[in-house]
């Protein structure tokens, strides 16, 4: 199937391909229909695997066709992922593909290294989609420069590593600011008991999907 056939609309699917991907990979046709009818999801998938579009596209979607709208200072989708050039690339990713969409979606990486300043700037009015390592968010959180209890959409990718970085704590206090209503999908390489607790603690009845 191509990318409109799984659930997405034309501008969505045009935004795949003009994103440079062509027919979906195996994660992307297993997840992307779960993720749109609002299911939590646990997938096993490797980098290469085409996992960043497997969560972006449907999440894009779904933020399109809520009539809600970004509040100052509000998060509507996290993803959470391990390292700063993470955030780069899968905020990368996000934003070549919302480039094109209407309503604009409004898109912020938020990583530890560099100075808070122009991210509490770029987070002041609002965010669709906020892609965080979870030390800097939690910086944010603390001046009160984001708030995550609009957050509809949980993503965390490459899990396994947030946990072997030592994020566990990072985690569980960002999970805290959370509404308890709320979409997660969850992303790993491995699945060693750590994962799977953590999995285990986050995922209502999810649709698994390996490859
Ligand atoms: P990821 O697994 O998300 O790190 O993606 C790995 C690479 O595959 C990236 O360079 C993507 O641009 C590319 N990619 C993702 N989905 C597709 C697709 N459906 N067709 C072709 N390339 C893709």
């Amino acid at each position: 199937p191509d990318f409109h056939a799984l659930g997405l609309s034309a501008p969505l699917a045009q935004g795949a391909t003009a994103a440079g991907f062509g027919t979906p990979t195996p994660v992307q046709a297993a997840a992307i229909p779960a993720v749109l009818r609002g299911a939590d999801l646990l997938a096993s998938a490797q980098t290469g695997s085409g996992k960043t579009a497997a969560f972006a596209l449907p999440l894009l979607q779904r933020l399109i066709d809520d009539p809600s709208q970004r509040q100052s200072n509000h998060a509507r989708a996290l993803v959470l992922v391990p390292t700063r050039e993470l955030a780069v690339q899968v905020g990368g990713v996000v934003r070549e593909v919302a480039r094109h969409l209407t309503p604009r979606l409004r898109v912020v990486e938020a990583y530890g290294g560099v100075s808070i300043n122009p991210q509490m700037q770029a987070l002041r009015g609002g965010t669709d989609v906020l892609v965080a390592t979870p030390g800097r968010l939690l910086d944010l959180a603390d001046h009160n420069a984001v708030k995550l209890d609009a957050v509809q959409t949980l993503v965390l990718d490459e899990a396994d590593r947030l946990l072997d970085l030592g994020f566990a704590d990072e985690l569980a206090r960002v999970l805290a600011l959370l509404p308890a209503r709320r979409q997660n999908l969850f992303f790993s390489a491995t699945f060693p008991p750590a994962v799977e607790a953590l999995a285990a603690s986050l995922l209502h009845d999810p649709v698994r999907v390996s490859v």
